[in-house]
């Protein structure tokens, strides 16, 4: 598209020049050799992204994040399970809702938008609830995109453990961005989807089950769940495409799968640490641009922000800010995303910064160049250049 704007909105992102390639490739049929084999070399990346250990199982299914979440949550809770959701925002309300309809009991640690319960505070929660019954598993959103709230899932993973419970971590919004060490934390599902920090078009749901989440859902034959998203179902199909041997249950989006082949391959060039390092260096050089430019974060302290996204307060002013920023920025060539989280949608916007922009200091540039300059429209005082400087001092010193 020759216009398309920089796509800075927390989720479909920019895509780098390799991924583009292969998801634009000729589709290769779901038994050819060249699909069998980045499928197979995919879910091997896989478990290396996750740092999950060899026993641990890759899924990978047509459809977004919200079909991860379904999968963990229907191989996972059955009807009258108590779980335990630590509430983020908009995509732990989904979380809750999924797990309602599934029939569970939901007991909910919350916090208001911006802010995330302590561990300590689950804890408290956990152990008062225990007269009633164990709980079954933990459910916890990494980084809740309505808020860019990131929450720290080891210790919930070390409280999961302690308590005999599962923990599931939707990491749609962090995959590949914020660190996540699956085994070492001893997790049992983190789940994403293609679209984010994995940098790869929208259209896989992509999940990583621990053994022991693998044996829990293969201990309990029945109810079993739907077939599509059925571990069981899945289970011999992946293991072919590992042994590299063709097999077919449901057609796979062969060209994401080619295209995931690379993507994870691009990732794990420089090592996971440094991935998460360049995450953490971008949005560290972007809140600096913001702070320049006189916008406060959403997340209530800095610890609590994402690396991956920034979720901005608008400034006070008169309401046509809020009313028209975002379509300003998109006239500039930008695209950033509103509001979501509805008890304060209306007050805030969110720019994503993760995968492919985090090594073109040039198109987050441009991005924060246009936020000052559709602010200074607004009759906000707004400095682009010094906003970029700020931002240009965190991205060039010396790494380490
Ligand atoms: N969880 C989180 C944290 C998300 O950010 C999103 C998507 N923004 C989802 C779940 C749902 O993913 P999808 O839109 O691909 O279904």
């Amino acid at each position: 598209m020759a216009n398309a704007p920089l796509l800075m909105i927390p989720g479909p992102v920019e895509v780098s020049p390799a991924v583009l390639a292969a998801f634009g490739a000729p589709p290769p049929g779901h038994t050819a050799a060249p699909l069998i084999e980045a499928f197979g070399t995919a879910l091997a990346r896989m478990r290396e992204v996750w740092q999950a250990g060899p026993e641990s199982q890759p899924f990978v299914l047509t459809g977004g994040g919200t079909a991860a979440m379904e999968m963990a949550v229907a191989n996972l809770t059955r009807p009258g399970d108590r779980v335990l959701l630590v509430a983020t925002g908009y995509f732990s309300d989904r979380m809750a809702e999924m797990l309602r309809r599934q029939g569970a009991e939901v007991v909910t640690v919350g916090a208001a938008p911006g802010e995330a319960p302590e561990p300590d505070e689950v804890r408290q929660v956990i152990v008062t609830h225990l007269a009633q019954g164990p709980f079954q598993a933990l459910y916890a959103t990494h980084v809740d995109t309505s808020t860019g709230v990131r929450i720290d899932p080891a210790p919930l993973a070390r409280l999961a453990r302690e308590h005999g419970m599962l923990s599931i971590f939707d990491g749609v919004c962090a995959a590949a961005g914020e660190r996540f060490a699956m085994a070492e934390w001893d997790a049992d599902v983190y789940l994403t989807a293609s679209q984010k920090a994995l940098g790869l078009p929208p259209g896989l749901a992509l999940l990583v089950a621990s053994p022991r989440a693998l044996a829990f859902r293969l201990g309990r034959p029945d109810p079993k769940p739907p077939m599509y998203l059925d571990w069981e179902t899945w289970l011999p199909i992946l293991r072919a495409y590992e042994e590299r041997r063709p097999s077919y249950f449901s057609t796979p989006a062969t060209n994401l799968i080619l295209a995931l082949a690379v993507g994870l391959g691009e990732i794990l060039e420089g090592g996971m640490e440094a991935r998460f390092a360049a995450h953490e260096r971008t949005g560290r050089a972007l809140r600096a641009a913001w702070s320049e430019l006189g916008l406060t974060l959403v997340p209530a302290r800095p610890e609590l922000a994402s690396n991956l996204l920034s979720a901005l307060r608008y400034p006070a002013g008169s309401a046509e800010i809020s009313a028209t920023l975002v379509r300003r920025i998109l006239d500039r060539g930008v695209a950033v995303a509103g509001g979501l989280h509805p008890a304060i949608r209306d007050s805030y916007f969110r720019v994503g910064h993760m995968g492919y922009v985090t090594g073109r200091p040039d198109l987050l540039r441009r991005t924060v160049e246009a936020l000052a300059a559709a602010l200074r429209d607004l009759g906000c005082p707004a400095d682009g250049e010094r906003a970029w400087a700020a931002a240009e001092a965190i991205l060039a010193a010396p790494v380490g």
